[in-house]
């Protein structure tokens, strides 16, 4: 299938879409195998063997944890925080793996064979499941790629996939690879960004679903902020870092003078109000709140991926609150600013997806930062009225002054630099989309050549800095 705004905007669980949610994913895909192929009964043995980057930082990054819970059948989009923590638990206490929900192995995230320094062709992030039956005969194997925003590839089937992507975007009405077709179609038809993506998407949904499906992912990451806010203490993994979402709402609520967002004004008045003067505090807070839940291994919304996952929900609450004449909007017309900031932001989307990469293991944080930066600044444009010329300026520039970030997290947790890089991100976006905004559209550098330039630094940049947390603060800050 071609990439919709369905794959780049899906449903998981923290703390990264590279290295839990894709090997969650792979796992639970191998599990489902075991069960078709009918040899699930026979098994005796397993065998999960980790490569480059997903060995290098799994532990910070919970990926031997997910593919426990996918080996036992658990999907990403499907499972709940509260089960995580207890089938965790369970196979912590036990020792015991139940294998696609059926077959108990005595088997645990020490049993995982980990590969730092070996490489698999196709990319960084492969993992390698094997089960044998009781004489050690090999039953079933198979090599997965987890290639960034919980996106998964299978060893043997890259051209297949590919073929396959490639057919199904002639089904598209308006297929596009590159900003520059992207704006052809706009010319053509005088359709804006998210119009063009929108008619794409109903190629595969109707538009009511389109809607709601746009609907539920923000009410999933309105979610994920009012579950962060109340939820104090220090994030999981040993850094240290304390949750900050929650003091800075408790002092933002006192210091804009007005009551908590949603409820009833003393004065009667606006039930939302959101004092203009701390627009920039707000931006910090939400990006803050979802980054914290997610390195939490909360409920989140790949945007495009885990790690950048603030930077949108961020960016689009600043439109619904502080965009210009959205404090007179009703609730259709915020409805519209989601769906179509979400749908412009998603057409950004697809052309990382398709001339770059948006994982940080194979480019940097560029390509996670970077990438949901100048999503985030095409969306807010296209929602504060810019003409395709502005929105793709506005991507641009955000990914302009994104290009070179490495990934360095400490610890292999994706927590700093990642939690209040989100923040700083979702500010660059917003002042991307005014800059374009206060242009005509005509600029020297095209998106596409910046994507270009991004893919082509993230080839040159050495893998210390690509979430191995091998280079940067990962190793020049003390971690106790
Ligand atoms: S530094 Fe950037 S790419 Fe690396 S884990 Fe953090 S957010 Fe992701």
């Amino acid at each position: 299938m071609a990439v919709g705004v369905f794959d780049l905007f899906s449903i998981g669980i923290g703390p990264s879409s590279s290295h839990t949610v894709g090997p969650m994913r792979a796992a639970a895909v191998f599990a489902e195998e075991l069960k078709a192929s009918g040899v699930l009964a026979e098994v005796a043995g397993l065998r999960v063997d980790l490569y480059g980057s997903l060995a290098a930082t799994g532990h910070g990054h919970g990926t031997m944890t997910a593919i426990l819970l996918g080996l036992e059948g658990f999907h990403p989009e499907l499972i709940l925080p509260d089960e995580v923590e207890a089938r965790l638990a369970a196979i912590a206490e036990t020792g015991v793996l139940q294998l696609a929900g059926a077959v108990a192995l005595p088997y645990g995230v020490k049993d995982m064979v980990l590969r730092p320094l070996t490489v698999l062709p196709r990319h960084t992030n492969g993992m390698t499941f094997t089960v044998t039956g009781a004489e050690g005969t090999v039953l079933h194997s198979a090599t997965f790629f987890s290639v960034g925003g919980g996106f998964i590839v299978r060893e043997g089937e890259e051209d297949a996939a590919q073929q396959e992507l490639e057919e199904s975007k002639k089904e598209l009405p308006l297929p596009f690879r590159t900003a520059a077709e992207l704006l052809e179609h706009c010319r053509e038809t005088g359709l804006g960004i998210s119009d063009v993506m929108l008619v794409n998407e109903k190629a595969s949904r109707t538009e009511e679903e389109i809607r709601a499906g746009l609907l539920h992912i923000w009410s999933v990451m309105e979610d994920c902020v009012a579950t962060s806010l109340k939820r104090e203490g220090v994030l999981p993994g040993g850094l240290k870092v304390r949750r900050r979402a929650p003091d800075w709402y408790e002092r933002l609520k006192k210091e804009s003078s007005r009551l908590e967002p949603g409820t009833p004004d003393s004065d009667g008045q606006d039930q939302d109000f959101h004092d203009p003067k701390y627009w920039q505090e707000w931006v910090n807070l939400i990006a803050l709140a979802v980054n914290e839940e997610n390195a939490s291994g909360g409920r989140v919304v790949t945007a495009p991926t885990n790690g950048a996952a603030g930077i949108i929900p961020a960016v689009l609450f600043y439109a619904l609150h502080f965009a210009p004449g959205m404090d007179q909007a009703g609730q259709q017309d915020r409805d519209d600013v989601v769906v179509r900031f979400l749908l412009a932001a998603g057409a950004v989307g697809v052309l990382y997806k398709e001339q770059a990469s948006i994982s940080g293991a194979e480019v940097g944080c560029q390509g996670e930062v970077g990438s949901a930066s100048s999503m985030a600044a095409a969306g807010l444009a296209e929602v504060m009225g810019g003409s395709p010329a502005q929105v793709e300026n506005a991507a641009e520039i955000a990914m302009e002054h994104n290009l070179g970030l490495t990934c360095d997290p400490i610890g292999g947790l994706v927590q700093v630099p990642c939690i209040e890089r989100n923040a700083i991100a979702a500010a660059k976006a917003i002042n991307a989309a005014k800059m374009a905004l206060w242009g005509d559209g005509t600029h020297r550098v095209s998106l596409d050549e910046v994507i270009i330039t991004m893919r082509e630094t993230g080839k040159d940049m050495s893998s210390k800095y690509k979430e191995t947390a091998m280079g940067g603060l990962a190793v020049n800050v003390v971690e106790c």
